[in-house]
């Protein structure tokens, strides 16, 4: 994978060594792919990451491991910090073109909108997550991306998503990653259930306990929870409870990071007791996930357990404590919902502001490197990109001619005519330098730009062409102005440009100042010399 953090750059100076570098690079590389997962040091290990690579001043490691961070958060529920943090790290990946951080982003947005039930938002980030995955980036993080790719077309009812977790599926068999191929066969089990494909749900669970098994990877109660509801739901009771038991042992119902999947699977193992007739079984489960839920603050597993509580005592015939039991549970159930309903409205408002400030921050960017009058780039374009044409090692192999451009007598039209008009006259000698910039024509001169440097002075950069056909191409510019019908504009008084121009040709990466500064000394010799002229040598 290539990274921003390994380019000489502005967040990374030569100081830092390479090897330093590598081995934190390769340890957020580790990160990312253990991240999804339910191991306890990866918040310790993320937070050592960040600090060290803030140290070293290497911003876009410092980013991949806060991304890894805010994913847990989004994990333990704080979806809302968790994706106002990856919309942050968004604009700056756009902001630098770090292509790998704005994959990890978009995945982590994919998982908020989609928890946060916005499923186009959802679906919408997780294709560009897939999109935006370098070729070589690890297989991991490519079934990880393109599984969520297929969660949300899942979600959003559509059938391709079956293809999708084929895929992947094949992927994470063939690099034997035994945990993936338990998280994809789990997301589509349930993907299957939720769409009521209760059949398809079957076979897909029914392989999950066979890998599970065939490996010895016991299933964790999230999983076991999936495969339970779709065999209940098939009216496969005694499958059900059977499939459900290797859940109750300690070690994997406390195995999930915010307790939930153990409460969900408590309360799915009481209904299906109840069904099974065995009340005092169901009513155990149904304390325990109680006392869980109270214990890790999950309000809405609460309430759904009130649902069941009230089936309970229906079923022992109780129906008093039945009808109140229901009526708490409406009422909660209600409450619940319009605070579900802020709560999602606030997250999503937070995301939406975050990615208009993106676009506005891209916008006023661009803006920023542009001069008003003309439209053409400007100084501060100039100071970050010439340094940089002059730096590629195409500038080596080819050359690069760097020159300067000035209006003659130009304060004689402002005098004569009228600030306006001098206006004017910029405005189209811009508009002409355009026209014939060689960059515009074919991309093999990129590198090659126009700017306005300020008053009636610009600069005009000749990428990969040998110095003696640039110069030719300055005499055209020279020509093809001083040739305009400019009498409408100006009257009697003729528009010329006198250019002085400097050639990296023998030189090894030179200075902007320095090509500046040369060819600042014969622009001043072509006004000395008579001005509308090109000089291009030293005299
Ligand atoms: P020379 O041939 O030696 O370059 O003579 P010159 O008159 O072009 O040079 P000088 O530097 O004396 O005058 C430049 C003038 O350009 C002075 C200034 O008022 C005018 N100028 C600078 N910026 C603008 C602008 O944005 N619009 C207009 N209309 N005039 C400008
Ligand atoms: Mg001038
Ligand atoms: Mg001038």
């Amino acid at each position: 994978m290539t990274s921003v953090a390994e380019r000489p750059g502005e967040e990374c100076d030569s100081v830092v060594p390479a090897s330093a570098t590598r081995d934190l690079g390769a340890v957020v590389d580790d990160l990312e792919i253990v991240s999804r997962f339910e191991r306890d040091d990866v918040e310790v290990l993320a937070e050592r990451a960040l600090g060290r690579a803030r140290e070293l001043g290497l911003a876009e490691l410092e980013k991949r491991a806060g991304l890894v961070l805010a994913d847990r958060l989004r994990r333990r529920g704080n979806v809302a910090e968790a994706g106002r943090r990856a919309q942050e790290t968004l604009r700056w990946a756009v902001e630098h073109g770090a292509g790998h951080l704005q994959a990890r982003a978009h995945h982590l947005l994919a998982g908020a909108f989609q928890e946060l039930g916005d499923l186009s938002q959802a679906l919408e980030h997780a294709v560009r997550a897939a999109d935006m995955l370098a070729d070589d980036a690890p297989h991991q993080l490519r079934i990880d991306h393109h599984a969520r790719l297929a969660d949300c077309l899942g979600l959003n009812g559509d059938l391709v998503a079956r293809e999708r977790y084929d895929h992947v599926l094949a992927l994470a068999e063939e690099i034997g990653d035994v945990e993936r191929q338990v998280l994809v066969l789990n997301n589509r089990t349930y993907c299957e259930t939720i769409s009521g494909h209760y059949d398809e749900a079957l076979v897909w669970s029914a392989r999950l306990q066979e890998v599970s098994a065939r490996h010895g990877v016991p299933l964790r109660a999230g999983r076991l929870d999936t495969i339970g509801r779709a065999l209940m739901e098939l009216g496969r009771l005694e499958d059900a409870e059977a499939a459900m038991l290797p859940g109750l042992h300690p070690e994997v119902l406390d195995a999930s990071l915010d307790g939930d999947a153990g409460a969900d699977f408590l309360l799915t193992l009481a209904e299906l007791r109840r069904r099974r007739g065995n009340l005092a079984g169901a009513q155990e489960n149904l304390d325990e996930c109680v006392r869980r839920c109270e214990r890790h603050g999950l309000t809405s597993i609460r309430v759904r357990a009130r649902r069941e509580q009230a089936e309970l005592h229906a079923a022992a015939g109780r129906y008093r404590h039945a009808f109140e039991e229901h009526k708490l549970f409406t009422d909660e159930f209600m409450e619940l919902q319009s605070a579900d309903r802020d709560a999602r409205a606030r997250a999503l408002q937070a995301m939406y502001e975050t990615a208009e400030a993106r676009r506005q921050t891209r916008r006023y960017r661009e803006l920023s490197l542009r001069d008003p009058l003309t439209g053409l780039y400007n100084r501060r374009f100039v100071d970050d990109e010439l340094p940089r044409v002059l730096g590629e090692p195409a500038a080596a192999a080819g050359s690069v001619t760097v020159a300067l451009l000035d209006l003659d007598h130009f304060k004689r039209i402002n005098d004569t005519c009228s600030h306006e008009i001098g206006d004017r006259v910029l405005r189209a000698v811009a508009q002409l330098l355009v026209e014939t910039d060689p960059a515009n024509a074919d991309s093999a001169y990129a590198g090659s730009f126009v700017a306005r440097l300020g008053g009636e002075e610009f600069l005009l950069v000749v990428a990969g062409l040998a110095p003696g056909a640039a110069v030719r191409h300055l005499e055209e510019v020279r020509r093809t102005v001083a040739a305009q019908p400019w009498d409408e504009l100006t009257g009697d008084l003729p528009v010329t440009v006198s250019i002085g121009a400097a050639s990296t040709d023998g030189l090894d990466s030179p200075a902007a100042s320095d090509m500046l500064a040369r060819a600042d000394a014969r622009l001043y010799t072509a006004k000395r010399q008579g001005r509308d002229r090109v000089v291009s040598e030293a005299g």
